[in-house]
Protein backbone atom coordinates (compact mmCIF):
# COMPACT_ATOMS: atom_id res chain seq x y z
CA UNK A 1 0.00 0.00 0.00
CA UNK A 2 1.56 3.42 -1.22
CA UNK A 3 1.51 6.41 1.11
CA UNK A 4 -1.35 8.14 -0.08
CA UNK A 5 -3.86 5.28 -0.11
CA UNK A 6 -2.71 4.57 3.65
CA UNK A 7 -4.24 8.17 4.54
CA UNK A 8 -6.67 8.77 2.18
CA UNK A 9 -8.20 5.29 3.05
CA UNK A 10 -7.47 5.64 7.23
CA UNK A 11 -9.41 9.24 6.49
CA UNK A 12 -12.22 8.02 4.83
CA UNK A 13 -11.24 10.73 1.60
CA UNK A 14 -13.99 8.92 -0.55
CA UNK A 15 -17.07 9.82 1.91
CA UNK A 16 -15.85 13.62 1.81
CA UNK A 17 -17.52 14.42 -1.65
CA UNK A 18 -19.52 11.16 -2.56
CA UNK A 19 -21.30 11.17 -5.85
CA UNK A 20 -24.58 9.78 -4.09
CA UNK A 21 -26.24 9.00 -1.09
CA UNK A 22 -28.74 6.84 -0.37
CA UNK A 23 -32.20 8.50 1.14
CA UNK A 24 -31.43 8.05 4.82
CA UNK A 25 -27.78 9.85 3.43
CA UNK A 26 -25.90 7.15 4.02
CA UNK A 27 -22.58 6.53 2.34
CA UNK A 28 -23.33 3.55 0.95
CA UNK A 29 -20.11 0.30 0.76
CA UNK A 30 -21.95 -0.51 -2.88
CA UNK A 31 -19.74 3.49 -3.42
CA UNK A 32 -16.84 2.26 -2.08
CA UNK A 33 -13.63 1.58 -3.20
CA UNK A 34 -12.44 -0.49 -0.18
CA UNK A 35 -12.80 -4.19 0.49
CA UNK A 36 -14.49 -4.20 3.47
CA UNK A 37 -13.37 -7.63 3.89
CA UNK A 38 -9.99 -6.96 4.27
CA UNK A 39 -8.78 -4.79 7.53
CA UNK A 40 -6.22 -3.71 4.87
CA UNK A 41 -4.72 -0.49 7.46
CA UNK A 42 -4.81 -2.72 10.51
CA UNK A 43 -2.78 -5.46 8.56
CA UNK A 44 -0.38 -2.55 7.49
CA UNK A 45 -0.02 -1.31 11.49
CA UNK A 46 1.10 -4.98 12.16
CA UNK A 47 3.47 -5.21 9.57
CA UNK A 48 4.73 -2.07 10.87
CA UNK A 49 5.51 -3.72 14.20
CA UNK A 50 2.17 -2.05 16.10
CA UNK A 51 0.97 -5.18 18.38
CA UNK A 52 -1.61 -3.99 20.80
CA UNK A 53 -2.36 -5.27 24.52
CA UNK A 54 -5.47 -6.33 26.03
CA UNK A 55 -6.80 -6.58 29.65
CA UNK A 56 -5.27 -10.05 31.55
CA UNK A 57 -3.03 -10.16 28.42
CA UNK A 58 -6.41 -10.96 26.43
CA UNK A 59 -5.41 -11.70 22.64
CA UNK A 60 -8.30 -9.50 21.27
CA UNK A 61 -11.40 -7.54 22.20
CA UNK A 62 -15.01 -7.85 21.49
CA UNK A 63 -17.52 -4.61 22.70
CA UNK A 64 -21.35 -6.04 22.20
CA UNK A 65 -23.83 -3.50 21.97
CA UNK A 66 -27.71 -3.19 21.46
CA UNK A 67 -29.43 -0.45 19.77
CA UNK A 68 -32.88 -0.06 21.54
CA UNK A 69 -34.99 1.51 18.91
CA UNK A 70 -38.23 -0.26 19.24
CA UNK A 71 -39.79 -1.61 22.83
CA UNK A 72 -43.66 -1.56 22.30
CA UNK A 73 -45.76 -2.25 19.21
CA UNK A 74 -49.24 -1.77 18.13
CA UNK A 75 -50.63 -4.32 15.71
CA UNK A 76 -52.24 -4.03 12.70
CA UNK A 77 -55.93 -5.45 12.70
CA UNK A 78 -54.92 -8.00 10.40
CA UNK A 79 -51.63 -8.94 11.96
CA UNK A 80 -53.47 -9.17 15.64
CA UNK A 81 -55.89 -11.77 13.63
CA UNK A 82 -52.61 -13.87 12.42
CA UNK A 83 -50.81 -14.05 15.81
CA UNK A 84 -54.01 -14.37 18.05
CA UNK A 85 -54.60 -17.74 15.44
CA UNK A 86 -50.78 -18.33 15.91
CA UNK A 87 -50.97 -18.22 19.93
CA UNK A 88 -54.82 -20.45 20.07
CA UNK A 89 -53.12 -22.93 17.72
CA UNK A 90 -50.09 -23.16 20.41
CA UNK A 91 -52.37 -23.17 23.12
CA UNK A 92 -50.22 -19.99 23.97
CA UNK A 93 -53.72 -18.00 25.87
CA UNK A 94 -51.49 -15.48 27.43
CA UNK A 95 -49.84 -14.51 24.22
CA UNK A 96 -52.75 -14.53 22.82
CA UNK A 97 -54.69 -11.63 25.48
CA UNK A 98 -50.93 -9.49 24.55
CA UNK A 99 -52.27 -9.76 21.44
CA UNK A 100 -55.82 -8.37 21.75
CA UNK A 101 -54.07 -5.58 23.79
CA UNK A 102 -51.71 -4.40 21.26
CA UNK A 103 -54.86 -4.49 18.91
CA UNK A 104 -56.07 -1.62 21.41
CA UNK A 105 -52.83 -0.01 22.40
CA UNK A 106 -49.09 0.19 22.20
CA UNK A 107 -47.76 -2.38 24.89
CA UNK A 108 -44.33 -3.75 25.39
CA UNK A 109 -43.42 -6.72 22.75
CA UNK A 110 -42.30 -9.32 25.12
CA UNK A 111 -39.91 -10.96 22.94
CA UNK A 112 -38.17 -7.28 22.44
CA UNK A 113 -37.64 -7.01 26.16
CA UNK A 114 -34.12 -6.34 27.13
CA UNK A 115 -34.12 -9.09 29.73
CA UNK A 116 -33.14 -11.55 26.62
CA UNK A 117 -29.92 -9.80 26.75
CA UNK A 118 -29.75 -8.84 30.16
CA UNK A 119 -30.54 -12.68 31.09
CA UNK A 120 -27.85 -14.07 28.61
CA UNK A 121 -24.93 -11.43 29.67
CA UNK A 122 -25.38 -12.51 33.54
CA UNK A 123 -25.43 -16.10 32.80
CA UNK A 124 -22.46 -16.05 30.51
CA UNK A 125 -20.42 -13.42 33.12
CA UNK A 126 -20.44 -10.66 29.90
CA UNK A 127 -20.91 -6.68 29.66
CA UNK A 128 -22.58 -4.88 26.53
CA UNK A 129 -23.09 -1.78 25.97
CA UNK A 130 -26.83 -0.37 25.31
CA UNK A 131 -27.62 2.59 23.38
CA UNK A 132 -30.80 4.77 23.83
CA UNK A 133 -32.84 7.11 21.92
CA UNK A 134 -34.10 10.07 23.40
CA UNK A 135 -37.06 11.62 21.46
CA UNK A 136 -39.53 13.18 21.27
CA UNK A 137 -43.56 12.12 20.39
CA UNK A 138 -44.00 13.13 16.94
CA UNK A 139 -40.20 12.27 15.44
CA UNK A 140 -39.37 9.48 13.25
CA UNK A 141 -39.02 6.21 14.70
CA UNK A 142 -40.38 7.76 18.42
CA UNK A 143 -41.85 4.62 20.32
CA UNK A 144 -40.74 5.13 24.09
CA UNK A 145 -40.08 8.05 26.45
CA UNK A 146 -37.02 7.94 27.51
CA UNK A 147 -38.47 9.22 30.96
CA UNK A 148 -40.06 5.91 31.36
CA UNK A 149 -37.02 3.47 31.18
CA UNK A 150 -35.35 3.98 34.61
CA UNK A 151 -36.35 0.45 35.89
CA UNK A 152 -34.57 -0.42 32.97
CA UNK A 153 -31.48 1.42 33.66
CA UNK A 154 -31.25 0.20 36.94
CA UNK A 155 -31.05 -3.28 35.73
CA UNK A 156 -28.25 -2.38 33.22
CA UNK A 157 -26.27 -0.78 35.39
CA UNK A 158 -26.31 -3.09 38.09
CA UNK A 159 -25.21 -5.75 35.36
CA UNK A 160 -22.18 -3.45 35.16
CA UNK A 161 -23.31 -2.50 31.15
CA UNK A 162 -22.87 0.41 29.88
CA UNK A 163 -25.69 2.89 28.60
CA UNK A 164 -24.93 5.21 25.52
CA UNK A 165 -26.67 7.46 23.67
CA UNK A 166 -28.57 6.66 20.28
CA UNK A 167 -29.12 9.86 18.29
CA UNK A 168 -32.21 9.90 16.37
CA UNK A 169 -32.56 10.20 12.69
CA UNK A 170 -31.39 13.59 12.18
CA UNK A 171 -29.19 14.28 14.70
CA UNK A 172 -26.02 13.51 12.87
CA UNK A 173 -26.04 16.40 10.90
CA UNK A 174 -27.27 18.24 13.67
CA UNK A 175 -24.94 19.41 16.90
CA UNK A 176 -28.32 20.70 18.55
CA UNK A 177 -30.05 17.38 18.54
CA UNK A 178 -27.59 15.29 19.74
CA UNK A 179 -27.13 18.19 22.18
CA UNK A 180 -30.67 17.97 23.81
CA UNK A 181 -31.32 14.55 23.09
CA UNK A 182 -28.30 13.22 25.65
CA UNK A 183 -29.78 15.86 27.56
CA UNK A 184 -32.62 14.25 28.33
CA UNK A 185 -31.28 10.79 28.71
CA UNK A 186 -28.56 12.32 31.15
CA UNK A 187 -31.27 13.60 33.02
CA UNK A 188 -33.25 10.89 33.31
CA UNK A 189 -30.22 8.75 33.74
CA UNK A 190 -28.33 10.53 36.28
CA UNK A 191 -25.21 11.08 35.19
CA UNK A 192 -23.28 11.37 31.86
CA UNK A 193 -22.99 9.16 28.93
CA UNK A 194 -19.43 9.13 27.06
CA UNK A 195 -20.96 6.82 24.13
CA UNK A 196 -22.63 7.27 20.76
CA UNK A 197 -24.53 5.48 17.81
CA UNK A 198 -26.60 7.14 14.97
CA UNK A 199 -29.67 5.33 14.69
CA UNK A 200 -29.64 3.51 10.96
CA UNK A 201 -26.14 4.02 10.60
CA UNK A 202 -26.63 7.58 9.83
CA UNK A 203 -23.34 9.90 9.79
CA UNK A 204 -21.79 12.45 7.72
CA UNK A 205 -17.92 12.18 7.29
CA UNK A 206 -15.95 13.94 9.22
CA UNK A 207 -18.86 16.38 9.93
CA UNK A 208 -20.62 13.74 12.69
CA UNK A 209 -17.18 13.24 14.41
CA UNK A 210 -16.45 17.01 14.90
CA UNK A 211 -19.85 17.21 16.48
CA UNK A 212 -19.36 14.51 18.90
CA UNK A 213 -15.85 15.79 19.98
CA UNK A 214 -17.20 19.42 20.46
CA UNK A 215 -20.17 18.10 22.60
CA UNK A 216 -17.45 16.23 24.77
CA UNK A 217 -18.50 12.58 23.86
CA UNK A 218 -15.45 10.44 24.46
CA UNK A 219 -16.20 7.43 21.78
CA UNK A 220 -18.77 7.36 18.97
CA UNK A 221 -19.53 3.53 17.19
CA UNK A 222 -21.41 4.40 14.31
CA UNK A 223 -19.05 3.92 11.98
CA UNK A 224 -19.47 0.45 9.56
CA UNK A 225 -21.74 0.37 6.37
CA UNK A 226 -24.99 -0.65 6.83
CA UNK A 227 -25.11 -2.82 3.83
CA UNK A 228 -21.51 -4.79 4.03
CA UNK A 229 -20.12 -6.09 7.71
CA UNK A 230 -16.37 -5.29 7.73
CA UNK A 231 -14.08 -2.29 7.82
CA UNK A 232 -15.11 0.80 6.36
CA UNK A 233 -11.95 2.39 6.09
CA UNK A 234 -9.79 -0.76 6.83
CA UNK A 235 -9.65 -0.87 10.67
CA UNK A 236 -10.18 -2.90 12.89
CA UNK A 237 -8.79 -0.64 15.55
CA UNK A 238 -10.26 2.02 17.52
CA UNK A 239 -8.67 4.79 15.97
CA UNK A 240 -9.16 8.69 16.18
CA UNK A 241 -10.31 10.10 13.01
CA UNK A 242 -8.20 12.25 10.68
CA UNK A 243 -9.54 15.84 9.25
CA UNK A 244 -8.62 16.45 5.96
CA UNK A 245 -10.04 19.34 5.82
CA UNK A 246 -7.37 20.75 8.88
CA UNK A 247 -5.24 17.71 8.05
CA UNK A 248 -5.51 16.97 11.52
CA UNK A 249 -6.44 14.45 14.23
CA UNK A 250 -10.28 14.81 15.88
CA UNK A 251 -9.93 14.30 19.39
CA UNK A 252 -12.45 11.54 19.48
CA UNK A 253 -12.01 7.66 19.57
CA UNK A 254 -13.85 5.96 17.06
CA UNK A 255 -14.27 2.12 17.65
CA UNK A 256 -15.73 1.36 14.15
CA UNK A 257 -18.61 -1.20 13.36
CA UNK A 258 -18.13 -4.52 12.11
CA UNK A 259 -20.92 -6.47 12.47
CA UNK A 260 -24.52 -5.86 12.50
CA UNK A 261 -27.49 -7.97 12.46
CA UNK A 262 -29.84 -6.76 10.35
CA UNK A 263 -27.22 -6.48 7.35
CA UNK A 264 -26.95 -10.06 6.74
CA UNK A 265 -30.83 -10.84 5.97
CA UNK A 266 -32.16 -7.50 5.49
CA UNK A 267 -29.32 -5.87 3.19
CA UNK A 268 -27.73 -8.55 1.85
CA UNK A 269 -30.53 -11.69 1.44
CA UNK A 270 -28.55 -14.37 3.21
CA UNK A 271 -29.38 -17.72 4.82
CA UNK A 272 -28.42 -18.20 8.48
CA UNK A 273 -25.46 -20.90 7.41
CA UNK A 274 -24.07 -18.10 5.27
CA UNK A 275 -24.67 -15.33 7.51
CA UNK A 276 -22.25 -17.24 9.91
CA UNK A 277 -19.84 -17.90 7.23
CA UNK A 278 -19.18 -14.35 6.29
CA UNK A 279 -19.23 -13.72 10.63
CA UNK A 280 -16.64 -16.10 10.84
CA UNK A 281 -14.20 -14.87 8.33
CA UNK A 282 -14.31 -11.18 9.69
CA UNK A 283 -13.90 -12.90 13.25
CA UNK A 284 -10.71 -14.51 12.00
CA UNK A 285 -9.76 -11.21 10.66
CA UNK A 286 -10.43 -9.20 13.61
CA UNK A 287 -8.53 -12.27 15.67
CA UNK A 288 -5.54 -12.07 13.55
CA UNK A 289 -4.76 -8.19 13.63
CA UNK A 290 -5.62 -8.48 17.66
CA UNK A 291 -8.36 -5.91 16.99
CA UNK A 292 -11.46 -4.96 18.09
CA UNK A 293 -14.93 -7.10 17.23
CA UNK A 294 -17.92 -4.90 17.93
CA UNK A 295 -21.22 -6.35 17.54
CA UNK A 296 -24.68 -4.70 16.98
CA UNK A 297 -27.68 -6.57 17.89
CA UNK A 298 -31.16 -4.79 18.15
CA UNK A 299 -33.48 -6.13 21.16
CA UNK A 300 -36.41 -6.59 18.39
CA UNK A 301 -34.09 -9.10 16.11
CA UNK A 302 -34.32 -12.15 18.24
CA UNK A 303 -36.60 -14.52 16.95
CA UNK A 304 -36.69 -17.12 13.70
CA UNK A 305 -33.31 -16.95 11.66
CA UNK A 306 -32.04 -13.40 13.85
CA UNK A 307 -32.17 -16.24 16.99
CA UNK A 308 -30.71 -18.77 15.25
CA UNK A 309 -27.75 -16.60 13.81
CA UNK A 310 -27.43 -15.09 17.22
CA UNK A 311 -27.03 -18.16 19.23
CA UNK A 312 -24.19 -19.24 16.56
CA UNK A 313 -22.30 -16.01 16.69
CA UNK A 314 -22.84 -15.70 20.67
CA UNK A 315 -21.70 -19.21 21.29
CA UNK A 316 -18.61 -18.41 19.10
CA UNK A 317 -17.90 -15.30 21.27
CA UNK A 318 -18.67 -16.67 24.86
CA UNK A 319 -16.60 -19.79 24.21
CA UNK A 320 -13.19 -18.17 23.27
CA UNK A 321 -10.64 -17.63 25.70
CA UNK A 322 -8.74 -15.44 23.98
CA UNK A 323 -11.31 -12.14 23.74
CA UNK A 324 -11.77 -9.92 26.07
CA UNK A 325 -15.39 -9.27 26.26
CA UNK A 326 -16.75 -5.47 27.70
CA UNK A 327 -17.87 -2.11 27.49
CA UNK A 328 -17.39 -0.03 24.24
CA UNK A 329 -16.71 3.01 27.15
CA UNK A 330 -13.71 0.72 29.16
CA UNK A 331 -12.41 -0.31 25.93
CA UNK A 332 -12.44 3.65 25.02
CA UNK A 333 -9.93 4.43 28.18
CA UNK A 334 -8.14 0.98 27.81
CA UNK A 335 -7.35 1.71 24.24
CA UNK A 336 -6.28 5.59 24.90
CA UNK A 337 -4.24 4.49 27.94
CA UNK A 338 -2.05 1.50 25.80
CA UNK A 339 -2.28 1.05 22.82
CA UNK A 340 -3.48 4.80 20.53
CA UNK A 341 -0.13 6.46 20.86
CA UNK A 342 1.61 3.33 19.75
CA UNK A 343 -0.52 3.74 16.40
CA UNK A 344 -0.33 7.15 15.81
CA UNK A 345 3.30 7.05 15.55
CA UNK A 346 3.48 4.45 12.88
CA UNK A 347 0.42 6.39 11.38
CA UNK A 348 1.78 9.74 11.30
CA UNK A 349 5.19 8.82 10.22
CA UNK A 350 3.59 7.51 6.52
CA UNK A 351 1.13 10.57 6.67
CA UNK A 352 4.16 13.18 7.03
CA UNK A 353 4.92 13.49 3.31
CA UNK A 354 1.79 14.33 2.47
ZN1 LIG B 1 -31.41 2.51 15.72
Amino acid sequence: MNTINLKNIYAAAEEYNPLVLDTYNRFRYYMSSNNALNPAISNFLVKEGFKPTYKNNKKFAVCISHDVDFLYEKKQPHQFLKSAVKSVKNQQLSLGYYNFLSLLKKTPNPSWALDFFLDFESKNNIVASYYFLALEKGEPDFNYKIETQTEIFKAIKNAGSEIGMHGGHQAYNDINKIANEREKLETTLGEKVVGYRNHYLRFKTPDTWKHLHSLGFKYDTTFGFADMPGFRNGLCYPFRPYDLQTNSFIDILEIPLIVMDVTFFKYLGLTVVDSFRLFEKLYEEVKNCNGVLTVLWHNNCVTDDYLKLYNLVFSKIISDNDAWITTSATLADWWKENNLASMEKILVKHFQNF
